[in-house]
């Protein structure tokens, strides 16, 4: 009874895949609020002339000694002053700086700021953070960085240029996923957590559940073609891992969701 009992046990051992390695924390945090009164900007010819409230997440990850920012949100600046953009009236309701400051963080503290993309409400507060290492795609650079364009951040800023997804830490806890479509080098995050498990940030490869749901296509997207297929992606990512679904601009998930100083682990 006792052998039987110690060979099961054995090849329990060899049959457990190697312990998959997690981030210690995720604290999601609050970048901002857009009021904007015509949904269809996002679902051409549905739901026009109806209004639409939407948050602005931004997520801070711990991993070991290391941090990671994704995206960057409205400008603090907003918090102060309010803008009228043209997809809306922008509002920030708490600073990243003072979010920071709350969980007893300095910019420099900071290593990576991961950038879904270059849109305004992404990357607002991108120096803020003048010594962290902007992780973004390359054609997301070439693209915003073009000639005649107005930078959306400081091109001398230290940046690595990506081609494709990226394991961030190289032990499968927080990964890069690219995901064009909204714009020609957009990207998502996966991350894997200790006791929440996998959660997947979408950041504008959809903007809110109704059009991930419908598979609808904002106007402003730079292809169609890619935005489908981005997202099948990240659906096969959130059916494969059992993960969470945070779309950015869902207002209703924001909602639902603990914010900083809270954390999931
Ligand atoms: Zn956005």
């Amino acid at each position: 009874m006792m052998r039987k009992l110690l060979s099961t046990t054995i090849l329990l051992i060899l049959a457990a895949p190697a312990a998959a390695q997690t981030a210690d924390r995720l604290y999601l945090m609050d970048c901002g609020h857009n009021s904007a009164k015509d949904q269809s900007l996002w679902s051409p010819g549905v739901n026009v002339g109806k209004p639409i409230e939407q948050s602005n997440m931004c997520a801070l990850i711990k991993h070991g000694a290391q941090w990671l920012l994704w995206d960057t949100g409205y400008q603090d600046a907003v918090a102060d002053r309010p803008v009228d953009t043209p997809v809306g009236h922008a509002t920030r309701a708490r600073k990243l700086a003072a979010q920071l400051a709350e969980l007893d963080l300095k910019p420099s503290d900071i290593t990576f700021v991961a950038l879904s993309h270059t849109h305004a409400d992404h990357v607002g507060n991108v120096e803020l953070f003048p010594t962290s290492t902007v992780l973004i795609q390359k054609a997301e650079v070439e693209w915003a960085f073009a000639e005649g364009k107005a930078a959306p951040f400081k091109k001398d800023h230290p940046m690595r240029l990506l081609e494709g997804d990226l394991d961030v830490f190289g032990d499968g806890s927080v990964i890069l996923v690219s995901t064009p479509g909204h714009t020609p080098g957009h990207q998502s995050l996966l991350v894997h957590l200790g006791k929440f498990g996998w959660v997947v940030l979408t950041g504008d490869a959809a903007h809110f559940k109704d059009n991930w749901d419908n598979d609808r296509v904002p106007r402003i997207n730079t292809s169609a073609e890619q935005t489908h297929a981005s997202r099948a992606r990240l659906a096969k990512v959130v059916a494969d891992k059992q993960a969470s679904l945070w779309i950015n601009h869902d207002l209703p998930t924001f909602e639902s969701l603990k914010h900083s100083p809270q954390f999931y682990d």
